[in-house]
């Protein structure tokens, strides 16, 4: 098996998390945090005990995507570690919970803001940690991939976004960086209507990555309205309507993982 590329010691607020999965699109708007947060959710409703860690300093979305009561984060006075916030049952930790609204930063600084917010939180024991990436294939990652030993990457696109070079770049930086890509989350991709199923942008290339990196899994979401509302609204979809189609398709990710 490949060693991680995490350099030194692990974090101690890092040390009980058993898995860390990175959830990454190369474009933003594809639907990447919509599926780390019920991803998240999906993990916790099968009994795991789960964090999500939203990544993208500069459009936070997990504020907007679930509804803690208690907006910021606290900071521990005696370990001066960070507490997470929760949110049915599911710690969470953003930038949009650090009470400083949108950041002007350079590269290296962003890096050192994440680095600092993962790494100082008290994470607590934790099956698994869902990290919301930022968009694309940068310094992020790597930062990321250096401080915490990831255990695997899903990796979500569109049909008509789906250029295969694309996706092909997240597959190579993630296997350049030791992780595993687990599965490969084709979003936006059908509705049914009338009793029938279409593919409003072709059917993709899901197929063709899946089957040229060796990844075991592919999944389709379909459009939906009310993914796109319950995001909105602050309550996961896959909380929302634990019986429905979504959740489904949800839970056959979280068993992947
Ligand atoms: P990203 O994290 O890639 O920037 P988001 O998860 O924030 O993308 O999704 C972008 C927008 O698209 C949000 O408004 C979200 O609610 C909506 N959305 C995502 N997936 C779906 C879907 N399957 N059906 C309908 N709307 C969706």
């Amino acid at each position: 098996p490949a060693q991680p590329v995490y350099a030194g010691d692990l974090p101690e607020g890092l040390k009980k998390i058993s898995n860390i999965i990175a959830v990454s699109s190369c474009k933003g708007g594809v639907g990447k945090s919509t599926v780390a947060v019920n991803l998240a959710y999906t993990l916790a409703g099968m009994g795991a005990r789960v964090g999500i860690f939203d990544a993208d300093v500069f459009g936070p979305s997990l504020p907007n995507m679930v509804s803690p009561e208690n907006r910021l984060l606290v900071v521990n006075p005696e370990s001066k570690s960070i507490l997470p916030t929760e949110y049915l049952g599911v710690k969470l930790v953003s930038f949009g919970f650090a009470g400083q609204g949108r950041a002007i930063m350079r590269g290296p600084m962003v890096s050192g803001v994440i680095n600092q917010l993962l790494t100082t939180t008290d994470w607590g024991e934790l099956d698994y940690l869902v990290i919301d990436m930022p968009p694309g294939t940068g310094d992020i990652h790597l930062t990321l991939c250096q401080v915490a030993p990831l255990t695997a990457a899903v990796i979500v696109t569109t049909p008509q976004k789906l250029a295969f070079i694309d996706v092909a770049k997240g597959v190579r930086m993630f296997s350049k960086l030791k992780v595993p890509c687990v599965a490969v989350v084709e979003n936006m991709c059908y509705f049914d209507a009338d009793e029938k199923r279409y593919y409003p942008f072709g059917k993709g290339s899901g197929a063709q990555v899946v089957q040229q990196f060796g990844i075991p899994n592919l999944f389709d979401l379909p459009i939906r309205p009310t993914l796109s509302s319950s995001g909105d609204t602050g309550i996961p979809e896959v909380v929302s309507d634990p019986q429905g189609d979504v959740a489904k398709i949800f839970q056959n990710l979280g068993v992947c993982v």
